[in-house]
């Protein structure tokens, strides 16, 4: 019936009903009413729903992810069961004849101004964050409101959503949704990662979705690089043409089965070292399966972000210590924490900035946040002597914060030794290469580190100057662009002088069309989500590393995003 189109975030065809997601309106008016007892028990009924959703909640995210996370929701049945913070609200009700919703507000309101009486400190922060939560939830119930929450999600849901925020996602429940579209968001946004890492099809950019309502049937093909269709409402044309393409799509996934688990290695015999990206234990279990023998990308900050409370050192450890014991003797690339940017994590407020991807991001904040960064760096050496593990810094722009990064972790070594805990000092450090300044000193950062691993997502952001997740320039992201490819090869070379390997880790090593060139510049690993393990090691074994070179020599020649997609498309290395 009608047609939409967006950018095509992770790959794949699919249908389903729209489930529209949004957050839900709590306004209310403050009525003076006759009858308190009315109101009261009003008040009662909210407490008792929320407290009962927030037992379900606590259930499924501990039985998901552990006790730790459940903890988060443990919390807040504690404010709700708090009796003096029920009297107040009475109190209000009884002697002003308020509403109950009225009542419930201006208790709240003086809770904020409590907290902000307290001072700005991490603990008052996340106090705040779970009395607002538990505002929102009581509030919403006397409203008669439902949930707009993902874990409840129907069956063949195809989420429609303004945007998706990780915190949004790590609920949701993941066997009922069968693609996601969004009107902001970019390509490499992190719910563009998260939907790869699932193997779910996901459109961003989407304009036009507020006409979408909730059960409407939609067909969502993202396969092609150069943008997604949204057919809604298919007529029975569409329908059957929907059918075959999704049985030849499935047939296609199945034939790079043959290749899971085989090593990396082209024609005439050059073996690119093929690893998968990670966020979570339920990432781990799923990468194994697409037969990843070693993680080149652990994001480290997906752990975090659950949680209310920092992980401490023996939380992280055992979480690090289970990674590392999967693939040993496989390699694990652990980057360090990297939020700022898009990636928001409770347990670690963040102040508010006007350029969050030009602020206090990835290396900058732990050297900043010291004690985290150290608690981090220790649980991470001792995990080592689990296996093979390797420790990688984002956003570096400067030799100087290697040299701090690396003294820290010189420091939490001599830590460890005097206190006579076990950890291994015998692994390789890395740096991220995703700064235009990181590109020009690859040479000065090869000197002072074991590796490096190019992060494309941000690299493509900050050469090319688009914010990797506003719509309104996504035109000018080009993941394409001479200028990466360029970009890759300066780098490539100034690594191999020092005798240093070279990885991708950016989404732009996990597409097919782009292997080839990132073969023929001299890529030495690869990390991609574990759902393109298979394609990417099926194409690597069927490429010839001269004849990529002779390809990559040409896509530096090409002077237009354009022309370098029309080059790879039309000459077929998929
Ligand atoms: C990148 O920037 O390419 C990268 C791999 O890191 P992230 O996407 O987590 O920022
Ligand atoms: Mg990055």
């Amino acid at each position: 019936m009608g047609r939409m189109k967006g950018q095509s975030a992770s790959s794949g065809l699919s249908r389903g009903s729209a489930y529209i997601h949004k957050e839900v309106n709590l306004s209310f008016e403050r009525i003076i009413i006759k009858d308190p007892s009315v109101e009261i028990v009003r008040l009662q009924e909210a407490l008792q729903s929320a407290k009962n959703e927030l037992e379900v909640l606590q259930e499924e995210l501990t039985s998901g992810l552990g006790a730790e996370f459940g903890h988060i929701f443990r919390a807040h049945i504690t404010m709700i069961e708090d009796e003096d913070f029920t009297s107040e609200i009475i109190e209000i009700i009884q002697n002003q004849h308020l509403c109950a919703e009225a009542a419930l507000d201006d208790i709240f309101s003086q809770y904020v101004e409590l907290f902000s009486a307290l001072g700005k400190d991490d603990y008052n922060q996340q106090r705040l964050l779970d009395l607002t939560d538990v505002y929102k939830r009581v509030l919403r119930n006397l409203l008669g409101l439902r949930e707009s929450n993902l874990a409840s999600i129907p069956k063949n849901s195809i989420i429609v959503a303004t945007d998706l925020l990780p915190s949004d996602t790590a609920l949701m429940n993941k066997e009922h949704v069968l693609g996601i579209i969004t009107e902001k968001g970019g390509v490499t946004s992190h719910v563009a990662i998260l939907a790869k890492s699932l193997g779910i099809p996901a459109a961003v950019g989407v304009v036009g979705i507020e006409g979408l309502s909730s059960g409407v049937d939609i067909i969502l093909d993202t396969r092609s690089i150069d943008g997604a269709n949204i057919c809604i409402q298919p007529n029975q044309e569409e329908l059957a043409s929907f059918a075959i393409q999704k049985k030849q799509y499935e047939e296609r996934l199945e034939s790079f089965q043959q290749a899971k688990g085989k090593s990396a290695i082209t024609l005439d015999g050059r073996t690119i070292e093929l690893s998968a990206n990670v966020g979570s234990l339920n990432d781990v279990t799923s990468v194994l399966e697409f037969g990843a023998k070693s993680v080149g990308l652990l994001r480290s900050e997906f752990f975090f972000l659950q949680s209310r409370e920092l992980p401490d050192e023996e939380t992280q450890y055992a979480f690090y210590k289970s990674v590392v014991e999967e693939f040993s003797p496989g390699m694990v690339v652990m980057r360090t924490l990297d939020i700022g940017g898009d990636k928001e994590v409770a347990c670690l407020p963040l102040p508010s900035e006007g350029n969050p991807f030009l602020g206090l991001r990835g290396i900058r904040l732990c050297l900043k946040h010291r004690d985290v960064f150290k608690t981090q760096l220790r649980a991470m050496l001792r995990a080592a002597v689990h296996g093979n593990v390797h420790i990688m810094f984002p956003m570096v722009a400067s030799v100087v914060e290697l040299r701090e990064a690396k003294s820290l972790l010189h420091e939490c070594e001599l830590e460890l030794q005097n206190e006579g805990v076990a950890f291994n000092a015998n692994i390789e450090v890395g740096v991220m290469i995703e700064t235009p300044a990181a590109v020009m000193i690859a040479d000065i950062l090869a000197q002072e580190c074991d590796f490096m691993s190019i992060g494309t997502n941000d690299l493509t952001q900050y050469i090319l100057c688009a914010d990797r997740i506003n719509e309104h320039v996504s035109r000018y992201y080009r993941t394409w662009s001479p200028a990466i490819f360029r970009a890759i090869q300066i780098i490539v070379e100034r690594a191999h002088a020092q005798n240093k390997w070279v990885g991708v880790c950016g989404e732009l090593g996990g597409s097919p069309l782009a292997i080839p060139v990132l073969v023929g510049l001299g890529i030495d690993e690869l990390s991609v989500t574990g759902n393109m393990l298979p394609e990417i090691t099926a194409l690597v074994r069927s490429l010839n590393y001269e004849e990529c070179k002779k390809i990559a020599g040409q896509v530096l020649s090409l002077e237009t995003e354009a022309e370098v997609k029309t080059f790879l498309q039309k000459n077929l290395y998929i």
